[in-house]
């Protein structure tokens, strides 16, 4: 079995991330789970050149300092050449309905001036990202499932077509971790890419910013301290980020403190403290490049031979290639 999953890098890595995603995936990660940085898909949207090579390795960096086997991490544009080949063959498979169809194309078109064509055809490149790697399981959420049935409909329709090359890979449902939200604003969940830092605990920011962050977000006037998502949802993340960080529920948590400031200051020491050894080890990697390079380049070389062969046989099954 191989697991694909991937965290794009259209901002820095936050608590959310960490506490919903990365922490899981290396703690409960097996040995056939393949882990990458998707950079090719953060430029569907406007973004800096620069800045995207920068979060990349950063996020490479907090991958590997959380925990994740060097050989089971990789960045996607290493894979460039093999993926925009394997991509314009699956283009050739897909039908422009089909890729026009895709609810978050249209939620994510909706209303902007200008639509890169690009952000039309990114679920065509996640299906080579899985198809090339392999594939048979990749763990999404509800809003990513239409794309893995996509690539399941390319995959088959080309092996029926050209030839047996593809897996048929397959969607499961990530395990429901903690889903954290904004703490300025509880309603919406905490992402990368929120124009205001203040409601985001970045996972390289200093410890003092954290507590700042976590003492200053946004609760209520109903001074009632108890897990109430629907009408008090400020606390409810806040008890639900102590309980990710100390391993007990956020009911549990609830009962353990008398004062919303006082459960302030147990959040922002559990964070803390929970960011810690990541933060160390992450800077730690980044600040030897030569020792980070060298772990990317092996990364890149291996996720290189796993597709090779599934390539090679597609682009000749496809009449190109000699
Ligand atoms: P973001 O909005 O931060 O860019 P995303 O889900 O759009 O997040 P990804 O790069 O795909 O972008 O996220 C990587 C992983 O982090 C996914 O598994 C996603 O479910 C998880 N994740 C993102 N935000 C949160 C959050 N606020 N709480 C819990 N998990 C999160």
């Amino acid at each position: 079995m191989t697991r694909l999953s991937a965290i794009t890098p259209s901002g820095h890595a936050h608590l959310g991330n960490h506490l919903g995603a990365i922490r899981r995936w290396a703690r409960e990660g097996s040995a056939g789970d393949l882990y990458f940085v998707s950079d090719l898909h953060a430029m569907t949207v406007s973004y800096n050149p620069s800045r995207l090579r920068v979060l990349s390795r950063e996020l490479l960096a907090v991958l590997l300092a959380a925990g994740i086997k060097p050989d089971r991490v990789f960045v996607q544009s290493d894979l460039v050449r093999e993926l925009g080949a394997l991509s314009w063959v699956l283009e050739c498979t897909c039908s422009f309905g089909e890729a026009a169809r895709m609810t978050q194309f249209k939620q994510r078109a909706d209303g902007q001036g200008t639509v890169r064509l690009g952000l039309l055809t990114y679920p065509v490149l996640m299906a080579a990202d899985i198809l090339l790697q392999g594939a048979t399981e990749v763990p999404v959420g509800q809003d990513q499932t239409q794309h893995v049935e996509l690539a399941r409909s390319l995959a088959r329709r080309f092996n029926t077509t050209f030839g047996e090359v593809f897996v048929v890979p397959r969607a499961v449902m990530a395990p429901t971790a903690a889903r954290v939200m904004d703490l300025s604003d509880p309603t919406r969940k905490m992402s990368k890419s929120t124009q205001d830092n203040a409601g985001v605990v970045f996972l390289l920011d200093e410890p003092d910013l954290v507590r700042r962050k976590l003492m200053r977000a946004v609760t209520d006037n109903e001074n009632r301290l108890e897990y109430r998502p629907t009408t008090q949802p400020g606390l409810a993340n806040l008890l639900e980020i102590l309980a990710a960080c100390v391993g007990r529920s956020p009911i549990e948590m609830a009962d353990e403190y008398s004062s919303y400031g006082e459960l302030k200051e147990a959040v922002a020491e559990a964070v803390v403290e929970e960011l810690a050894p990541l933060r160390a080890s992450t800077l730690e990697l980044l600040d030897d490049p030569a020792d980070l390079d060298a772990i990317r380049a092996a990364g890149a070389e291996r996720a290189r031979e796993r597709g090779q062969h599934v390539l090679e046989s597609a682009l000749r099954m496809a009449g190109l290639s000699g």
